[in-house]
C-alpha cells in the first residue's frame, strides 16, 4: 500500500473509471483480433497457477505488484464441492480482508464485496473462467519491467508505486486513483499481450508524472490539469509506438472519431473553455469519460484529443523531445508554451 492509500475512496474509483479508458478501443480493436487467433485451454495447470506469486517487487524495487487475481483464481478452483457460503467466506477472508483498502476505492465495503462476488464473480459467464490461463501464461511482469524501463529511459521520471491486477467490477480496464496507486482489471479487457503493450507507456507516464507535476501546479485537480495529463499520456503511447498506432489510437479515437474531431476543433475549444479551471467531477467527466460527449454528434473524451493536440503542438514549437516538459510543468504554462489557441 502507498503511503496515502487512505485517500482512496469511491470519488476516486469514479474519477478513475474517467481516466482510465484511454486506450480502451485500441484494447477492444487488438483483443477481437488476437482472440479469433488461437484457443486458449480455460484453466491453467495448477502449478503454474501456484509458481504466480502473491506480491512481488520489480524494477529495481520501484513497482510493487500485487497478484489479487491469483488468489482469486487459487479460491475458485478449490471451490468444487463447497457451498457457496463456504466459498464467498474464503474470497472475503483470502482476497478482500488482506487488500481492503484497494476494494474499498474501487469496489466498496465487504458487505458490497461479498454481494458482488455471488452476483458476479462466481458466475460461471465470469470471464475468470476463460481468461486466467492466458493470464497466467502472458508474463505480465515482463511488460512492466519494460513498459517502466521505457519511461524512465526517456523521460527521465522512473515511475514507481502500487499495482493491482485483479478480477474486479470492471469498472475500467486500466487505471489509476489519486494518490498514485494503478489497477488492472481483467474482467475489462483481454490478456492479450499485443493491446497491452500501448497501454502501459501510457499509465506509466501518468504514474511517473503526477506527482511531481502536481505539488507545484496551481492548476492541480482541475480540468485543464485533466487535459494536459491525458495528452501526456497519450502523446507517450503515440512516441513509443513509433509508428504501430496512429494518433487517433494513441488516444483511443476512431478514424472517423479523430477527422471529426479536427474539422470541429475550434467549436471542441470554445465548449471546453468555460470548464478548463473546474475542479468539479461532472465537468472532468464532461471531458474525460468514455461516455460523455462535450458535442452533440462528436466524439466521447474530449480531454484526450485537446490534451493531445496540445502536446503535439508543444512538440512542433520546441522539438521532438520536448514532449516529457510537460510532465515537470504547470499546466498553465505547457499550454501557454505550446502556442495552442485555446
Ligand atoms: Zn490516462
Amino acid at each position: 500500500m502507498t503511503a496515502n492509500s487512505d485517500d482512496l475512496d469511491r470519488r476516486d474509483a469514479l474519477k478513475l473509471i474517467a481516466g482510465g479508458l484511454g486506450l480502451a478501443a485500441v484494447l477492444v480493436a487488438c483483443a477481437a483480433r488476437g482472440a479469433a487467433a488461437r484457443a486458449i485451454p480455460q484453466d491453467p495447470p495448477a502449478r503454474d497457477l501456484q509458481a504466480v506469486p502473491n506480491e512481488l517487487y520489480l524494477a529495481d524495487s520501484s513497482l510493487h505488484i500485487i497478484n489479487v487475481y491469483k488468489i482469486e483464481a487459487a479460491v475458485l478452483r478449490d471451490s468444487q464441492g463447497r457451498s457457496q457460503a463456504e466459498i464467498l467466506d474464503r474470497l472475503a477472508r483470502e482476497v478482500y480482508a488482506p487488500y481492503s483498502t484497494f476494494w474499498r476505492g474501487y469496489l466498496g465495503d465487504e458487505a458490497t464485496f461479498r454481494k458482488w462476488a455471488e452476483s458476479s464473480l462466481l458466475a460461471r459467464s465470469h470471464p475468470i473462467h476463460t481468461r486466467v490461463a492466458a493470464l497466467v501464461r502472458l508474463n505480465l511482469d515482463s511488460l512492466f519491467t519494460a513498459g517502466a524501463a521505457w519511461v524512465s529511459h526517456n523521460t527521465g521520471h522512473r515511475p514507481h508505486g502500487t499495482w493491482y491486477i485483479v478480477f474486479g467490477p470492471g469498472w475500467t480496464d486500466m487505471g489509476g486513483f489519486a494518490d498514485g496507486t494503478m489497477l488492472a482489471d481483467f474482467t475489462k479487457m483481454e490478456p492479450e499481450r499485443d493491446a497491452l503493450e500501448f497501454k502501459f507507456p501510457h499509465e506509466f507516464t501518468h504514474m511517473a508524472g503526477a506527482s511531481a507535476a502536481a505539488r507545484r501546479d496551481a492548476d492541480s485537480g482541475t480540468v485543464l490539469a485533466g487535459i494536459i495529463s491525458e495528452g501526456v499520456a497519450s502523446y507517450a503511447t503515440y512516441v513509443y509506438a513509433a509508428g504501430r498506432l496512429a494518433r487517433a489510437q494513441s488516444i483511443g479515437y476512431t478514424e472517423p472519431e479523430w477527422t471529426w474531431a479536427l474539422a470541429h476543433e475550434r467549436d471542441l475549444i470554445a465548449a471546453a473553455k468555460p470548464y478548463l479551471g473546474s475542479r468539479v467531477k461532472a465537468d472532468d467527466d464532461r471531458l474525460r469519460a468514455r461516455n460523455q460527449r462535450l458535442l452533440v454528434g462528436g466524439p466521447t473524451a474530449v480531454a484526450y484529443f485537446l490534451g493531445f493536440r496540445i502536446i503535439e503542438a508543444y512538440a512542433a514549437h520546441h522539438g521532438a523531445a520536448s514532449w516529457i516538459d510537460a510532465m515537470d510543468l504547470p499546466a498553465r504554462e505547457v499550454l501557454a508554451r505550446s502556442g495552442y489557441q485555446f
